[in-house]
Formats: C-alpha cells, sequence, structure tokens
C-alpha cells in the first residue's frame, strides 16, 4: 500500500484546492480535511457556530483564529487523522494558524505544504462557474447547460452554486488572501517545507504534478 503522508494545500480560493484534495485523499488513502467543509456543514446544522460563520463566509471574510485552530486541534485528535496522515485544506489561512499547528502537530510533523499557484485572473474566471456538492465537496465547472436539479456523480447529493462565490465576496476573499495567507509561502519557504505547483494545466497534469512532489518529499 502507498505510505500515507501529512499535508497542507495552499492556494487562492479557485484554484482547484478542493478537487485536488479530494484525489491526493484518495491517492495516499487519508482523511481530506477542509475547514470550509466543516464550517458549511456547522450552518447546515443551524449551530451557534453556523450562524456566525455563515454571515463571515458570505461576505468573503475569515472567520477568527481562536474558532479555526480550536475546530482543527480538536479534527486532528480524531482516530483516523493519528495514522496515516491527513491533508488539509483552506488550513492555516494566516500566519497565526500556521504556528499553532506546528504545535499541534509536533509529534507527527506536516511532511511537505503544496501550494497551487494559479494566477488571480484565472481564478476569478473559474469561481464564477464553480459549483459544488453540498455532501461530498466535489467541485464542478458550470457550462449553463446542466439538467436541474443537478445531481453529484460522486455522492448522488445536491450540487449547488456556492453563496459566498458573488463577485464581491470573491474579490474579497482574494483579497484578504493576499494580506493574511500569501504570507504562508514565505513563511514555510524560509523553512523548506514548501512545493509551488503550476495549478493551470488540466486537473489531471495538476494531480500527477501534486502527487509526484509529494513522492519526491517522502
Ligand atoms: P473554503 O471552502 O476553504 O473556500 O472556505 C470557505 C470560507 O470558510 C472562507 O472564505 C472563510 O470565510 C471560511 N474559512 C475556511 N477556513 C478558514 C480558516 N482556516 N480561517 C478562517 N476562515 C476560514
Amino acid at each position: 500500500m502507498i505510505p500515507g503522508a501529512r499535508l497542507i494545500l495552499l492556494g487562492r480560493q479557485g484554484a482547484g484546492k478542493g478537487t485536488q484534495c479530494v484525489r491526493l485523499s484518495r491517492h495516499f488513502v487519508v482523511p481530506h480535511i477542509s475547514t470550509g467543509d466543516m464550517l458549511r456543514a456547522a450552518v447546515r446544522e443551524g449551530t451557534d457556530l453556523g450562524r456566525m460563520a455563515k454571515k463571515v463566509m458570505d461576505d468573503g471574510g475569515l472567520v477568527g483564529d481562536d474558532i479555526m485552530i480550536g475546530l482543527v486541534r480538536e479534527r486532528l485528535s480524531h482516530h483516523d487523522a493519528k495514522g496515516r496522515g491527513y491533508i488539509l485544506d483552506g488550513f492555516p489561512r494566516t500566519v497565526l494558524q500556521a504556528q499553532v499547528l506546528d504545535e499541534i502537530s509536533a509529534e507527527q510533523r506536516i511532511d511537505l505544504v503544496l501550494d497551487l499557484d494559479v494566477p488571480r485572473e484565472l481564478v476569478l474566471a473559474r469561481l464564477s462557474a464553480r459549483r459544488v456538492c453540498r455532501d461530498c465537496g466535489t467541485n464542478y465547472v458550470a457550462s449553463g447547460v446542466e439538467k436541474l436539479p443537478w445531481i453529484c456523480e460522486v455522492c448522488g447529493g445536491d450540487v449547488m452554486h456556492r453563496d459566498d462565490d458573488t463577485p464581491e465576496a470573491i474579490e474579497h476573499r482574494l483579497d484578504l488572501y493576499e494580506q493574511q495567507t500569501a504570507p504562508l509561502i514565505e513563511f514555510y519557504q524560509s523553512q523548506s517545507r514548501l512545493a509551488v505547483i503550476d495549478g493551470v494545466g488540466s486537473p489531471e497534469a495538476v494531480f500527477r504534478l501534486l502527487a509526484a512532489a509529494v513522492d519526491a518529499a517522502r
């Protein structure tokens, strides 16, 4: 069996992180831990966290570090994250989150941080056509001629337009990415833990680059 891995996938929203994380998680047989999916589940369940997070997410903002760190700390304590590893999608998004993640994962260090590099103009175009399965998180690209309701091929769930994929929220998220998340590239590069992957090609080609980078790092 392929050995597991502890991975982080960074990149602008719309760079294809979600799709690539699903593939990497199947390939390396490790759980895909998406903080965005965790927050969306809380929104669906109508919890206090969900109500607070919905407003922040719809505006394209970032949920507070303390809340996000608490969520990830708890998730990484589960049995499935202690064994073969995991792939983190959407976390860390700030330098503070990255610093605390190093403490949380001190006993089982992250093997590699992958930065999926896609220019801002391209992600803007991709995000406006993005649709996502509400249940399993599989991403799709809308062509405008889909039969509705759109049913996910993977799990049979509903394929939706995300509430936070409005033009204003997208611009705000991309600005926040440059201010808060892009510094993580330097943070991990200076520790020689980063592989920058060109995310512009086909999903298959990008996946091959990602998997090769993980194999080369182990
Ligand atoms: P994503 O599915 O990763 O694009 O995340 C959707 C939204 O959830 C983001 O735009 C943020 O509002 C929120 N979010 C997810 N992960 C984090 C995080 N690590 N820190 C702060 N906010 C987050």
